[in-house]
C-alpha cells in the first residue's frame, strides 16, 4: 500500500485527543488492537472505571476479522430435526474458581452449563496411547485413590496462592514480577513431570493421567510444559472447581463485553503500524485509516498481529503451538482402535507411547446428530493439522460433515520460555495484554490481564489530571 506522509500528518493533527470547549469533561482516547476476550474486557473494565468520573474515556477497538471473539468462537451447527447447537471451536471451558468469568456471566444474565456441548448420561471415557486403551476399569483402579487425593491437595495449595491475584488493590507492571509476588515462580522453573513427581505422585500416574490433561488443554506433554501450566490444566480433573461453559456459546460473553463497553468496534480493520509521536500513539490501519490515542493496548499476540512499531519495540519472542479443532459428524470406527463396538468409549484422551504421537490429543462426543442411527457430533483436538484421510479412518463410513479451525492456539509454555522479563507497559501509555499467556493461557487470565491494564490506564489518566479524580 502507498503511504502518503501528508495525509498521515493531517490525520495526526485532526484525530488527536481534544478537550471540548462545550463539555467540562476531559476526554482521553484509548485504542485497543484486537477484539478477543482480552481486548473486549479491557474496554469493558475501562468503561466501568470511568463511569462516574470527570474524565471521559473514548475507546476504539480495532478487529482484523469480521467478528469479535478471536480464539473464543462459537458458531451454531444445524442438525436435521433438532435445534441448532452452538459449539466452541476455540476456548471451551472455564472453572468455578475463575472469578471474573463467573461474575461476568452472572452480571450479564448469561446462563452457564456444566462442561460444554450436550450431556450424555451413558458417556464412557478412556485413555488411549495409540496402541490400546489403558484403563481396564477406571483410572482409580489403575492409579490408586491416594494419587488423586494428593493431587487435589497440590492443586488446592497452588490455588490458595493464585487466588491472591484477585486482591482488589493488586496492580502489576510485569508478569514475571506478578508470579514472583504470588510465590508461584518456583513452578515456572520445573516441568509438570518433575514437579508432580517431587510432590510424591506416582510416576505412572503423572506420565499417563496428568499427561492427558496437558495434552488436551495445551497440546503439550507433561514433560514439555512448566509446572504452573500443568497445574492449571489439571484443575478440571481434580473436582476442586467445577467446569462450565456459556450455554449459548462462550463467544456470547465476548459480544456482551464489547457492547457494554460502549467502545467503537471497527470490524475488518487490521492495524498495520503504530507510531509514537510526542507521547501520543498514532495507529495506521491497513485500509489507510489513521487514529491518534493517549493510551494504546495491544490485545493480540505479537506473533500473529504483525505490527510495525516506530520506535521499535523489543519483546521476548514467544512461540505458539498450532492446534486444529475439528467437529466431525459420524460414528467412531471400532477397528481403528482395535476394539469391538461394545467396548468403544465415547470420550478418548491420549498419552504418549514409546515416543509415538497419537493423531489427536482428545476426541469426545459433543452433541446428538441422528442418535437413532447412532450418529453423533464429535470434537477432536489435535496438535498441528489433522488430515482428511486420518479422519476417514477414525470414523466409519457414516461420517457426514466436518468443520475445522486451525489456530495459533497458545504459547508452548516451556520452562525456558518464561525465564525472561515480561513488562506490561512497553513504553509510557502503550500496554501489551498477552503478556500473561506464556505463563497461563486461558479466557480468565486474559480478563485478569485486562483488568490490570484498565487500572494502569486509569492510574495514568488520573495522574495527569489529579484535580479531576
Ligand atoms: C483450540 C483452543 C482451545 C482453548 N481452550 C480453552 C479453554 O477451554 N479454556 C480457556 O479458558 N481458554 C482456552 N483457550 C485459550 C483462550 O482461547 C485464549 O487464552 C484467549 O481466548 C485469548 O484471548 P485474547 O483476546 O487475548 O486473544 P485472541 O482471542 O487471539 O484475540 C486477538 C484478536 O486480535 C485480532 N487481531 C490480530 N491482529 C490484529 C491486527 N493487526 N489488527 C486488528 N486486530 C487484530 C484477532 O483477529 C483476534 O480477534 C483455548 C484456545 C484455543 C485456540
Amino acid at each position: 500500500m502507498r503511504f502518503d506522509i501528508s495525509y498521515f500528518l493531517l490525520g495526526c493533527i485532526f484525530t488527536g485527543s481534544w478537550v471540548s470547549a462545550k463539555h467540562p469533561k476531559v476526554t482521553k482516547k484509548v485504542g485497543i488492537i484486537g477484539a478477543g476476550i482480552g481486548g473486549a474486557s479491557t474496554a469493558y473494565f475501562l468503561n466501568e472505571l470511568f463511569q462516574q468520573q470527570d474524565v471521559k474515556v473514548d475507546i476504539t477497538m480495532f478487529e482484523a476479522e469480521d467478528r469479535v471473539g478471536g480464539r473464543v468462537f462459537s458458531p451454531t451447527f444445524t442438525r436435521p430435526g433438532l435445534p441448532g447447537i452452538p459449539l466452541n471451536m476455540g476456548a471451551s471451558l472455564f472453572v468455578s474458581c475463575n472469578y471474573n468469568m463467573m461474575n461476568l456471566t452472572k452480571r450479564f444474565s448469561l446462563p452457564i452449563q456444566e462442561d460444554h456441548g450436550e450431556y450424555f448420561s451413558d458417556s464412557v471415557t478412556n485413555l488411549w496411547n495409540g496402541k490400546g486403551f489403558i484403563w481396564k476399569e477406571s483410572p482409580f483402579t489403575r492409579y490408586g485413590p491416594e494419587n488423586f487425593v494428593k493431587l487435589q491437595g497440590i492443586i488446592e495449595r497452588m490455588l490458595v496462592k493464585f487466588l491472591k491475584i484477585y486482591d482488589s488493590n493488586r496492580i502489576w507492571t510485569s508478569v514475571d514480577g506478578l508470579f514472583k509476588s504470588l510465590q508461584l515462580d518456583n513452578l515456572l522453573k520445573v516441568s509438570g513431570y518433575e514437579y508432580f513427581v517431587s510432590q510424591g505422585l506416582n510416576k505412572t500416574f503423572v506420565r499417563e493421567y496428568l499427561d492427558f490433561s496437558t495434552r488436551a488443554n495445551y497440546a503439550r506433554g507433561i514433560t514439555e510444559i512448566h509446572a504452573l501450566a500443568a497445574c492449571i490444566a489439571a484443575i478440571p480433573t481434580t473436582g476442586v472447581c467445577d467446569t462450565h461453559s456459556v450455554t449459548s456459546g462462550n463467544s456470547a460473553l465476548v459480544k456482551e463485553l464489547a457492547t457494554r463497553s460502549k467502545a467503537k468496534v471497527l470490524l475488518n480493520h487490521r492495524v498495520k503500524a503504530i507510531f509514537n509521536l510526542h507521547g501520543k500513539y498514532v495507529v495506521l490501519s491497513a485500509n489507510g485509516r489513521i487514529d491518534t490515542f493517549d493510551s494504546l493496548v495491544v490485545a493480540t499476540p505479537f506473533q500473529s498481529a504483525k505490527l510495525f512499531f516506530l520506535p521499535r519495540i523489543r519483546y521476548p519472542s514467544v512461540e505458539y503451538s498450532q492446534v486444529q479443532v475439528t467437529h466431525v459428524t459420524g460414528q467412531l470406527n471400532p477397528s481403528y482402535f482395535n476394539v469391538t463396538e461394545a467396548s468403544l468409549p465415547s470420550n478418548i484422551y491420549t498419552t504418549i507411547n514409546e515416543g509415538k504421537k497419537t493423531p489427536f490429543n482428545s476426541l469426545y462426543k459433543i452433541a446428538n446428530y441422528q442418535p437413532k442411527k447412532g450418529i453423533y457430533m464429535y470434537h477432536l483436538h489435535s496438535t498441528g493439522k489433522l488430515d482428511q484421510s486420518t479422519i476417514s479412518r477414525i470414523f466409519s463410513e457414516k461420517r457426514e460433515t466436518n468443520v475445522k479451525v486451525v489456530w495459533n492456539a497458545y504459547p508452548r509454555m516451556s520452562t525456558r520460555d518464561v525465564q525472561q522479563k515480561f513488562p506490561v507497559e512497553l513504553s509510557s501509555g502503550l500496554y501489551y495484554l498477552n503478556t500473561m499467556e506464556p505463563f497461563i493461557s486461558t479466557m480468565e487470565t486474559e480478563t485478569i490481564s485486562a483488568k490490570n491494564i484498565a487500572r494502569l490506564i486509569a492510574r495514568r489518566i488520573r495522574g495527569s489530571h489529579p484535580a479531576k479524580q
